[in-house]
């Protein structure tokens, strides 16, 4: 017995953690001064309607580029500024640098699509999320028509109640909600049936398996069949080839975003796929 506390002891002490440890506390401390010296930015990646192919909006989606560790991933420091808090500043920047670049973008190209930007759970829950969220739309001038929030269903450890009141505030304003990442939490199925989205986004690792195995496509044709039947429309999140764009078109996918369309591009990037498709149309 006394052995195995030994090692289960030696186990808990294993380099690679304390690495881990001392690598996250890094990453925090050089995340606390990323937005003054300028070490985060925003892209966009364009979400397309499958049908018509026309433009729907695009995907906020943000960087940070360390002069100490180089690119890091969100994937790696969103979890960060979770646990430290920081997520509310950094999710408020966010959400105010996109409002004020679309803004600017509108005086000078049509646009009337959606602007989507991820917001954590813990930042939603943050006692003056609402007020604070109206007041950046306020203060940028942008239309809450033409916002749309993601929200991660991994992320909504919070009671069904609390999420449900914050996602009405937001539709009240009209703002419209998404659940992100559909298909990979254990409560998928529940939060949709109990919280009133406006469009689900189905995780890109169902749709890498898209011709791969019947299996695969069997269930992404069962969350297309099943949102539908509650009304809600559905978007492929990560499409990178013809063949799954192909699946996704029969089986009425509704919208897509991924590679094969476009890669998440700065704002000036935008602005001339904007400037482009205007000319087109004219
Ligand atoms: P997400 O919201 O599900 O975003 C989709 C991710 O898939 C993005 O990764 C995007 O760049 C990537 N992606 C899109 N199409 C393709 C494709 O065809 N192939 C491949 N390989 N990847 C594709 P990214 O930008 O690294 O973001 C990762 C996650 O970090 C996001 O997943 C989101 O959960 C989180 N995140 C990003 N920006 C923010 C933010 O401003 N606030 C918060 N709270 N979370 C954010
Ligand atoms: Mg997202
Ligand atoms: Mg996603
Ligand atoms: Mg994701």
């Amino acid at each position: 017995e006394s052995k195995r506390a030994g090692k289960d002891r030696i186990n808990f002490f294993k380099p690679s953690m304390l690495e881990h440890i001392i690598r996250e506390t890094k990453l925090e401390q050089g995340l606390k001064t990323a937005i003054v010296n300028q070490e985060i930015s925003l892209v966009f990646q364009p979400q397309y309607f499958v049908g018509s192919g026309g433009l729907r909006g695009f995907e906020t989606l943000i960087r940070w580029q360390s002069p100490q560790h180089g690119y890091v991933s969100p994937i790696t420091f969103i979890p960060i500024a979770e646990k430290s808090g920081m997520i509310v500043t950094i999710g408020e920047w966010v959400l105010r640098t996109a409002c004020t670049a679309f803004k600017k973008l509108q005086k000078s190209c049509e646009f009337s699509g959606k602007l989507a930007v991820n917001v954590s759970a813990v930042q939603m829950m943050e006692r003056s999320f609402i007020p604070r969220f109206r007041k950046v739309l306020e203060e940028t001038e942008f239309s809450p028509r033409n916002l749309e929030i993601e929200i991660t269903e991994t992320s909504l450890v919070h009671s069904i109640e609390q999420v449900r009141f914050i996602v009405n505030e937001l539709q009240k304003i009209g703002i419209t909600v998404a659940l992100d990442d559909f298909g990979t939490g254990f409560s998928s199925l529940s939060y949709l049936q109990k919280l009133p989205f406006d469009l689900v986004k189905i995780d890109k690792s169902f749709i890498d398996n898209i011709n791969r195995d019947l299996k695969s496509n069997q269930f992404v044709t069962t969350i297309i069949t099943m949102v539908h039947q509650m009304n809600i429309p559905v978007l492929a999140e990560g499409v990178e080839t013809e063949s799954q764009k192909k699946f996704l078109l029969e089986k009425n996918c509704d919208m897509i975003q991924g590679y094969l369309y476009g890669k998440p591009m700065p704002i000036d990037e935008i602005k001339a796929l904007l400037d482009l498709k205007e000319e087109h149309t004219d």
